[in-house]
């Protein structure tokens, strides 16, 4: 069997629509031509409701009891997220374009149409990195238009479709002498192909949700149709699938969302099956998260990120089909995420070699590997996990990632990266965390996509209402189930301060429920509604307030800001005698920098913390673009002799010398110059 049946030059390129000129009307015009012609199966093309889909699209999937709401449909205002947000469009989203051109990933594309004889370089998931990029722009797109941006990227879309094959096939580096080892079993498991179309799909759904403009989606769908679809998959003539790296299922079941063919679903149900098909080893079975029944699954181990993505690709199949073993599989994972396998800032992947999970309770600090993408990851799934069950404990880890674990992956200048995300520091080490490139440069695309799409993850819609998610200074202007309209609108200084006043006005009065979300940190909680205050709000859950809702109605929410000082299980040996302190969603570190004692950074690990004490705050505007810093009081001990490795005889008393601690949000180290951090810092009793 050939492996792809080619179609013929002139038809691939009478399929490959111009980008150059495709305006917004221009395409409304061509999706209800589409979606009206008799020709042409609605069901093959994308939909023309494009402007009102999400960060993912639920709006028709049965098992999800929360929709999502349009990207577009929520503006972030000044607050704590806008500033990283306009970062992020205006610093990172360039600067990283930039270093992916001068590391040749464009010229990548532009070798295959002759345009430049300069050889392929990167890995061979470097198409990925451009992919994922695209689907940045095309998140921050949805927020606001930018020509000169849109224009760039059009350009690149162009570079990119007109590598593609007459099949349908797209990858430039199993090209030439590469080509013969295309989706062999030994490519499947190792060589990204099908990691690379999804990221494509993802950039592509992405970019036709802000524009409209499905160029780049219909190169996507050309090598799922002619080189997937006909070729691999159930059957006894086809040829078997493993993922490898799993990210393509989510990507075909959000294209099975965004055009309603059902091909695309079961596809990705067939590889999440996955059986031994293509038998994998023992090892690679682990490392892979992939090449055995999804359902079959009882923990997390593996690559973290890759774990990550298999756990979204089968809640998406979940959501889709309603399948209740992928449930409890799910559950079973994320028991053992939240009781096993996550740190404190919500990374995950405890060990740098395999950047896998480590055992039950397995999480060093120093060398921790947390890499941003598996944080992501965690954020992207628990983001499922929340649309399938509505618990708020899924709303938790979301926020517990967001702002620690993967906001610490982008510099406050928005041009440098984490790759690990460790949760302590030695500045003598000469490991640099932040850095503007790596030749795997998943990570940095990665947090550019998110932040980008950060307005969809702010309120579900839900049958009898609304859930408010997130907090920040924000509007949301969309429609109830019932079709009225209404606008949301927050005031407040979260995550700075606890108060929160939300502004509800339905378009006409009606009765439904709001439900605010009433995080787990949040021990002493307040809501109220018109000045009357309503009972019943718990933590870590949603408070439903079903009521007649009319224009003037306000909601103001209070939460607990109280520092707390947060011990691990006892069973995390690396943390134990350590506490870390968290305020709000954030939890803290200390700098050697900030602190006043005067220890070389050689001796910065002799910090304690004294542990029932009380922490003072202070809101800094001029450090780190305006951070709130805690002052905790603490000791340090003076240094043994130099050449001693132990000593007899000493006790924590006669050694101590009181100090005060000063707090730094941890998602703003590594931001001055090289120094020492911890986020579990030891403790003393007194
Ligand atoms: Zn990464």
């Amino acid at each position: 069997m050939k492996l792809f049946p080619a179609l013929s030059r002139r038809r691939f390129l009478s399929t490959a629509a111009s980008t150059a000129a495709y305006s917004l009307v221009a395409h409304r015009r061509a999706a209800a031509a589409l979606l009206n012609s008799p020709n042409q199966a609605a069901s093959a093309e994308p939909s023309g409701k494009w402007m009102d889909e999400g960060v993912i699209d639920l709006s028709n999937s049965p098992h999800a009891r929360l929709k999502t709401v349009p990207v577009r449909s929520v503006t972030i205002r000044d607050g704590f997220w806008l500033p990283r947000r306009k970062t992020n469009v205006e610093a990172s989203i360039p600067s990283m374009r930039d270093e992916l051109v001068n590391h040749g990933r464009m010229n990548n594309f532009l070798r295959l149409e002759k345009k430049t004889d300069a050889p392929q370089q990167g890995p061979v998931y470097s198409d990925s990195d451009i992919y994922k990029w695209m689907e940045a722009v095309g998140f921050a797109l949805q927020s606001e238009p930018q020509p000169a941006l849109r224009s760039t990227t059009e350009g690149m879309i162009q570079a990119v479709v007109a590598a593609q094959e007459p099949s349908g096939y797209l990858n430039t580096y199993y090209v030439g002498d590469h080509a013969p080892q295309r989706m062999l079993p030994a490519t499947q498991e190792t060589g990204h192909e099908l990691y690379n179309i999804g990221h494509l799909l993802q950039g592509a759904i992405a970019y036709f949700r802000a524009t409209g403009d499905p160029t780049l989606l219909k190169a996507g769908m050309r090598f799922v149709d002619n080189c997937l679809l006909p070729n691999y998959g159930p059957g006894p003539d086809k040829k078997p699938i493993v993922a490898g790296h799993p990210e393509i299922e989510m990507s075909l079941i959000e294209l099975y969302r965004t055009t309603g063919n059902r091909q695309y679903l079961d596809l990705a149900g067939y590889i999440l099956h996955g059986n031994e098909r293509i038998p994998l080893k023992q090892s690679a079975i682990v490392y892979m998260f992939c090449g055995i029944p999804f359902t079959s699954r009882t923990k997390l181990e593996g690559h973290a990120v890759r774990a990550m993505y298999a756990c979204c690709g089968a809640t998406d199949y979940y959501l889709e089909t309603g399948d209740p073993a992928y449930l409890k599989t799910l559950n079973a994972l994320w028991e053992d995420l939240h009781k096993h396998q996550m740190y404190i800032t919500g990374g995950v992947g405890a060990r740098s070699e395999g950047e896998s999970f480590g055992e039950a309770y397995e999480l060093p600090n120093a060398r921790a590997y947390g890499e941003s993408c598996a944080a992501i990851g965690n954020m992207m799934w628990n983001w499922r996990m929340l649309a399938a069950t509505g618990d708020a404990r899924h709303a938790d880890v979301i926020e517990r990632a967001l702002y620690n674990g993967i906001n610490s992956g982008m510099s406050l200048d928005g041009k440098l990266y984490c790759y690990r995300n460790p949760l302590a520091h030695d500045a003598s080490s000469g490991d640099k965390i932040r850095n503007p490139w790596y030749d795997t440069t998943c990570c940095p695309p990665n947090l550019e996509r998110t932040l980008a799409s950060l307005p969809g993850y702010f309120y579900s819609t839900a049958d009898d209402g609304v859930y408010v998610h997130l907090y920040d200074n924000s509007e949301m202007k969309w429609k109830l189930h019932s079709g009225t309209p209404i606008t949301l609108t927050q005031e407040t200084k979260y995550p700075w301060e606890g108060t929160v006043r939300l502004a509800v006005k339905p378009a006409k009065a009606d009765e439904f429920t709001i439900y605010v979300r009433i995080p787990s940190w949040s021990q002493n909680s307040t809501v109220s509604v018109n000045g009357k205050e309503v009972d019943g709000a718990k933590a870590g859950r949603y408070l439903p307030i079903r009521r007649p809702w009319s224009a003037t109605d306000v909601i103001k929410l209070r939460f607990d800001m109280t520092p707390q000082v947060i011990r691990a299980n006892p069973a995390v040996t690396d943390d134990t005698g350590r506490i870390a302190v968290q305020r709000g969603p954030r939890v803290f570190c200390i700098e050697q920098l900030d602190q006043t004692a005067g220890l070389t950074p050689a001796d910065f690990y002799r910090y304690s913390a004294r542990l029932q004490s009380e922490t003072t705050e202070h809101y800094d505007p001029n450090l780190l673009d305006g951070v709130l810093t805690l002052q905790h009081p603490g000791s340090y001990s003076a240094p043994q002799p130099a050449d001693a490795l132990y000593s007899a005889n000493v006790t924590a008393k006669d050694q101590d010398t009181a100090t005060f601690l000063k707090l730094i949000p941890y998602y703003a180290w590594a931001n001055r110059e090289e120094s020492s951090m911890q986020v579990w810092i030891p403790y003393v009793r007194a």
